[in-house]
């Protein structure tokens, strides 16, 4: 667990797909070998002091968008079920209708009970996976993901959005332009992250970063569809 007192936990995402966002607390990722990732480490074991962390957090969300997306630096499935059923209570509250989680590969088979769960009170929900790369490969091998999947129709099949990592060692420009249309031809939408320094010995790659910027930013950056975080932090919260 890291001391997380300093993260910010709610923020607005004004652009594209507008709507709120907040970064509540659960037990921790299950999986926590991606190479790349650190953010597992905000967690507790605690259910009741996760829950009253969750509860003030939830208590910002306005529902001005109608949208709400909940991370929790892992999957739905890593929040007690107090946390849960208090953004059932907050959607309902602040007519929110539509609602986004995000979930590894690994619990793909708890995501239908989660739709039903909100569905039957009107609430759409929206899943997010992380792949980072659709070159399972490299996925599994470099990055450590923990997809037993290479298609990328079969990995959609349960989720809506999808996640990408860029600014590795070994992509390309033809590598990263092939990762974002094979999420847009399979998922409704797609977050593209670029790596940055963190406590992991996975480093960014400038010149890829560079090659991203100058030959694929461009192209996706107006993309309603394309979120980019060229920054971790660039959706107000982390
Ligand atoms: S599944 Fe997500 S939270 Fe867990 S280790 Fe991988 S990137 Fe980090």
């Amino acid at each position: 667990m890291m001391e997380n007192n300093s993260l910010t936990r709610y923020s607005e995402i004004t652009e594209k797909n507008r709507r709120e966002i907040v970064l509540l607390r659960g037990s921790g990722c299950k999986w926590r070998r991606c190479t790349f990732c650190d953010y597992h480490l905000d967690f507790s074991l605690d259910e009741d002091s996760n829950f009253a962390l969750n509860q003030e957090i939830l208590k910002q969300v306005t529902g001005k968008y109608q949208k709400l997306e909940v991370i929790n630096s892992g999957s739905f499935v890593d929040l007690d079920a107090k946390t849960v059923s208090l953004i059932l209570d907050t959607c309902i509250e602040k007519k929110i209708t539509e609602l986004h989680f995000e979930c590894h590969w690994a619990h793909r088979d708890a995501v239908s009970a989660l739709r039903r769960t909100f569905e039957t009170h009107g609430i759409q929900v929206k899943l997010k996976i992380g792949v980072e790369t659709f070159d399972s490969q490299y996925r599994e091998q470099v990055l450590h993901k923990g997809i037993d999947e290479t298609s990328p129709a079969k990995i959609a099949a349960c989720f809506d959005e999808v996640c990408l990592l860029f600014g590795l060692d070994g992509q390309t420009e033809d590598s990263m332009r092939y990762d974002v249309e094979t999420g847009l031809a399979n998922f409704e939408r797609v977050c593209i992250n670029i790596m940055v320094e963190n406590t992991t010995s996975v480093r960014p790659n400038p010149s890829v970063i560079d090659v991203f910027i100058k030959k694929l930013y461009p192209l996706y950056k107006a993309d309603e569809r394309v979120d980019i975080l060229l920054d971790n932090t660039d959706f107000g919260v982390g």
